[in-house]
């Protein structure tokens, strides 16, 4: 019977792992210690990545962590940033990028202002 308690074993463990790459809510048992810092006092659920963080680790203009919001969109501010502008550096998403090459963006605002143009018609 020894194979049979090993092989449920690895299936439990197996299913440990999916449950966590689904969605990392393992730590959901231990409710109220921060997803960033350890911490406990976890009294905030961030509204984009859902992790539990505590009061430093939370923005309460945002409702974002702050892993969320050190990727936030610098221009709008409502979605996670995919790249940075080239003319004023600010980190923007993709609503407020326009990209001009395969690695380049330029935010829309500095579009507007004339600090780039694309060379089409
Ligand atoms: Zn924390
Ligand atoms: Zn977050
Ligand atoms: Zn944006
Ligand atoms: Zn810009």
């Amino acid at each position: 019977m020894t194979r049979h308690t090993v092989s449920v074993a690895k299936i439990n463990y197996a299913l440990l792992v999916i449950r966590y790459f689904a969605g990392c809510r393992t730590l959901e048992a231990s409710s109220d210690v921060c997803d960033i810092c350890g911490e406990p006092g976890a009294h905030h659920v961030c509204k984009r990545c859902g992790r539990r963080v505590c009061d430093l680790d939370y923005d309460e203009n945002t409702g974002l962590c702050r892993i969320c919001l050190e990727t936030n969109c610098e221009i709008c501010g409502k979605y996670p940033a995919i790249g940075y502008c080239m003319v004023c550096g600010r980190i923007g998403c993709e609503e407020c990028l326009v990209q001009i090459s395969m690695v380049a963006y330029i935010c829309k605002e500095c579009m507007r202002k004339g600090m780039y143009s694309l060379d089409r018609e």
